[in-house]
């Protein structure tokens, strides 16, 4: 940076604004582009891929620099801060004047990944989320905000339940006074298929006073006291409230209406699904970049509004475990199951619905467009038609709904009657009021609009006082009114003409006339658009001061979207509504994986062949299943999660029918899963994510465990595999479903209660086999592994190697139980090598130990290590 002295008053001002803004970058404001200077140049041009260039007037002092124009800063801005910058931007807030003197210019906003509101900055369906938190003793505070829709929620917790909450809402950006994060997330990728990483935000301490807060809080919501947010003991939630709130001023300086007063939430009452399960079960993230139709969210979203996608997607990261308010959604969608022209009707007046919630977070930022307010208008339409279409049903989440969706005329009717029914995008652009709205602008659009055949009067009557029958009177906006007459003819023109502008081959005239006129045009046209913006701002101020009641309407709409969506679900596909009951039971008939089902169908593959399931917390426990690779055992554990999180948030599912428990959460665990984008070897995540499970299951929680174990080599990955099932059963007493190609592992069903055998049929025909996909008691009666080689088209040759191998190792088989059985404690491990080896026994017995030199002993061990890897050796 140059000595302040040699800087220009341009580069002060930039100066002075960049200090108020650290760690961002800034978008300065120079006419028609935003342009970056220094370091943040260098950054924007590398990230935006946009030339660098530099300024050069710093008497010899190269500043790098680069911009981007105004019109298309959003798609810029949106890049950048995707890669996780700050952005300031830094606007011009007062008209360029032809004086010296430089423009004001102020910072008019911050977007962080957290805080953006901007449409282009979101995805429709996917809620944005901005979080505090902070640690006092063993309490955490937590809130969080999306500020492009004005949900707030605030709560305290335990650091576990804090991490898991940042997990399931996908929290972009977490304010914490500290320097790093406190809690470590997984990435998750977004529908664009990029991927978010969750922004650490450092901020400072003082913005966590309890006092502060508190204070900041009573103001915004114009509040004696905080009790009515039933904070009153609360007050490390406050302070993460607080904070968050203070970041939003700070990063937004707009009125901030639309936020919801911070309300109370629970990570205890939802359903936790950690990421790895929410990754696994790809409920709403395909997995390794597959496709998107492979979730489970794409397959039962239904809905037809961007509110009620958001909703959705959030109850699938969030399923309930209160049965009562399960009960109420489901008894919505039965209710609509059956209404089958009210459901249809319903879902084509959603269609013509815009985002609101959205829409009026841009009103309350002040960001909206003309356009945005209209839109708002426009969408509060279709109301009176919805309600008078829900008015008939009876269900009690219906009513509820209903109730909730007000009519809100004088809203809408306000915007309908202000602006004009297609406004333009900028204010500027002209044609924001509706015609009819106010006399005078009427009478002063008037005087503008009648210029056109003001202009054609005059150009017939100076070409005929000239003779020059090319003469042209004209307008554009750096010069006005002209008259302009070719170079040829410039001499005929009478002396009241002024000379304005040289062309090459023309000359540009002004007359007496043309200038009064033209004072009057530009005059009312200045009018008018002062008088437009001060209508709309109006109008804006107005729609924002009802955020609260727009709110609540537009999450009734986003319910009764969700609530439609699933009933179509369930009405096309033949889903059934669950039954809860508290026996711990889960007894599903002919239940199907929703997401395979779906694709099958779309693809006219071969049809989905349902299967039941049945657990409980006593002898049916924890079910291993056995059968070839291909053969259905991953989708069968998989269908049986799905089912129990659609349940959960109040869907139909996919079965003939279905009685299950309230589950408290769900664990899917996949064996070697890849995860070197994580830095850890596969199998070191495998069992990481094994312990997580042993350590936080409850007796109410669903495990599935998929080839867990094989990440290491057979006889470790057995064992740990065995070990693992036996602490599930004797002490966690979750409902478990195992998939496994260790065959030995089912001999535990004879050995512990509460596991028992599953394995998926398969016919064998001559030595080939075909995957039945159907889901039987017992095991498998082997592994099939050559069967599916062959299938996969190994060599002849190979398979048949294989086989005669496998045949020898069978012969030599030892029953793992007897190895591994808990209860056996005289067997310890090595009991193998010693029935490899009986003689082994009767030498070690004869042994005279008090009387054996070190060195015969080391002998003799050599001489047994021989003969135990001569009796291992595979005779061929
Ligand atoms: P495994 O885990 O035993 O190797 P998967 O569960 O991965 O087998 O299933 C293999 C294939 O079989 C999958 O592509 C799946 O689409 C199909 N499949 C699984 N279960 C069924 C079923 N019940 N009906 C029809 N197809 C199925
Ligand atoms: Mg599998």
């Amino acid at each position: 940076m140059p000595p302040k002295t040699t800087q220009s008053p341009l580069m002060r001002q930039y100066h002075a604004l960049k200090e108020q803004v650290p760690g961002t970058l800034l978008f300065f404001r120079l006419g028609d582009f935003f342009e970056m200077f220094f370091d943040d140049a260098i950054v924007a041009s590398r990230d935006l891929d946009i030339t660098l260039t530099s300024r050069n007037k710093e008497k010899g002092e190269k500043i790098p620099m680069c911009g981007v124009p105004v019109r298309s800063a959003d798609n810029y801005i949106a890049k950048l801060v995707e890669k996780g910058h700050r952005v300031a931007v830094c606007e011009q807030v007062e008209e360029a004047t032809k004086g010296k003197k430089i423009v004001r210019r102020e910072v008019t906003r911050i977007v962080t990944p957290g805080t953006a509101s901007d449409l282009g900055l979101l995805k429709a369906g996917e809620n944005n989320y901005l979080a505090a938190i902070i640690q006092r003793g063993n309490v955490t505070g937590f809130a969080y905000v999306d500020v492009s829709t004005g949900e707030f929620r605030m709560s305290e917790m335990g650091a576990a339940e804090a991490a898991a909450a940042l997990e399931a809402l996908q929290v972009r950006e977490v304010l914490s006074p500290s320097a790093g994060p406190l809690f470590q997330t997984h990435p998750h990728t977004n529908s664009n298929g990029s991927t978010l990483r969750q922004m650490h935000t450092e901020v400072e301490l003082w913005t966590f006073d309890h006092d502060c807060a508190e204070r900041l809080l009573k103001d915004h919501y114009g509040l004696h006291s905080l009790d009515g947010l039933g904070v009153a003991d609360r007050p490390t939630a406050v302070s993460a409230a607080g904070a968050l709130l203070h970041y939003l001023r700070d990063t937004q300086r707009a009125a901030l209406d639309h936020l919801d007063r911070p309300s109370w939430f629970l990570q205890q009452e939802r359903m936790a699904l950690d990421a790895v399960t929410v990754r696994n079960l790809e409920i709403v993230e395909p997995l390794f970049g597959g496709a998107k139709n492979s979730t489970l969210l794409h397959t039962v979203d239904q809905t037809c509004t961007a509110m009620g996608a958001r909703l959705l997607r959030q109850q699938l990261l969030r399923p309930l475990l209160d049965q009562t308010e399960i009960e109420a959604r489901s008894g919505g969608i039965e209710e609509l199951c059956s209404e089958t022209i009210t459901r249809t009707e319903v879902a084509r007046e959603l269609q013509s619905i815009a985002d609101i919630e959205r829409l009026l977070a841009r009103v309350s930022l002040g960001s909206a467009t003309p356009r945005d307010v209209a839109s708002l208008g426009q969408s509060l339409r279709c109301i009176p038609m919805l309600r008078g279409l829900i008015h008939k049903l009876r269900s009690a989440r219906m009513r509820l709904v209903l109730e909730r969706m007000e009519e809100m005329a004088d809203i809408r009717d306000r915007i309908l009657t202000t602006l004009d029914e297609s406004p333009p995008l900028a204010i500027s652009d002209g044609g924001v009021i509706a015609k009819g709205f106010d006399a005078e602008l009427d009478e002063l659009r008037e005087i503008s609009q009648n210029s056109r055949g003001f202009i054609a009067r005059l150009e017939t009557q100076e070409r005929e006082n000239t003779g020059i029958a090319s003469l042209k009177v004209r307008h554009n906006n750096v010069f006005g009114f002209f008259i302009e007459v070719s170079k040829a003819n410039a001499h005929r023109v009478p002396d009241s003409y002024s000379r304005k502008q040289t062309l090459v081959n023309a000359e540009r005239f002004i007359t007496p006339e043309l200038k009064e006129y033209e004072s009057k045009v530009v005059e009312a046209e200045q009018l008018i658009l002062s008088k437009e913006r001060t209508i709309f701002e109006r109008v804006r101020a107005a729609t924002a001061a009802e955020s609260q009641r727009i709110r609540q309407v537009a999450s009734a709409i986003a319910e009764l979207d969700v609530l439609v969506g699933l009933a179509v679900v369930a009405a096309e596909r033949k889903y059934v509504r669950p039954v809860f009951t508290d026996t711990g039971e889960i007894q599903i008939v002919g239940g199907r994986h929703p997401v395979i089902e779906a694709l099958a169908e779309e693809d006219g593959f071969d049809r989905f062949i349902p299967n039941d399931a049945y657990l409980n917390s006593s002898d049916h426990l924890c079910a291993l299943i056995t059968g070839p690779n291909m053969g259905g055992k991953s989708t069968y554990l998989r269908q049986v999660a799905l089912i129990a999180i659609l349940a959960q948030i109040g869907s139909f599912v996919p079965a003939s029918s279905a009685r299950l428990p309230i589950v408290d959460r769900v664990f899917t665990r996949i064996g070697a899963s890849d995860n070197l984008a994580m830095g850890r070897s596969t199998f070191m995540v495998e069992m990481t994510e094994t312990s997580e499970i042993l350590n936080t299951a409850t007796a109410n929680s669903l495990i599935l465990l998929d080839e867990v174990g094989r990440g290491t080599s057979t006889f470790d990955g057995l064992s740990i595999a065995w070990a693992v099932v036996e602490d599930i059963c004797d002490r966690v007493g979750a409902k478990t479903l195992f998939a496994t190609h260790y065959h030995e592992l089912t001999e535990l069903a004879d050995n512990l209660e509460g596991v028992f055998n599953l394995h998926v049929g398969v016919q064998e025909s001559g030595d080939r086999i075909v995957f039945l996909r159907k889901v039987e008691a017992g095991k498998a009666s082997r592994s099939y592994g050559i069967e599916v080689a062959r299938l996969a088209g190994l060599p002849l040759e190979v398979i048949n190697r294989a086989r005669r191998v496998l045949q020898m190792h069978e012969q030599r088989e030892i029953s793992v139980s007897e190895e591994l059985s808990p209860t056996d404690t005289e067997k310890p491990l090595q009991v193998s090598i010693f029935q490899a080896d009986p003689g082994l026994v009767d030498e070690l017995r004869c042994l005279d130990i008090d009387n054996l030199k070190p060195i015969d002993a080391l002998n003799l061990l050599t001489a047994w290590q021989q003969r135990i890897a001569q009796t291992a050796k595979v005779p061929s």
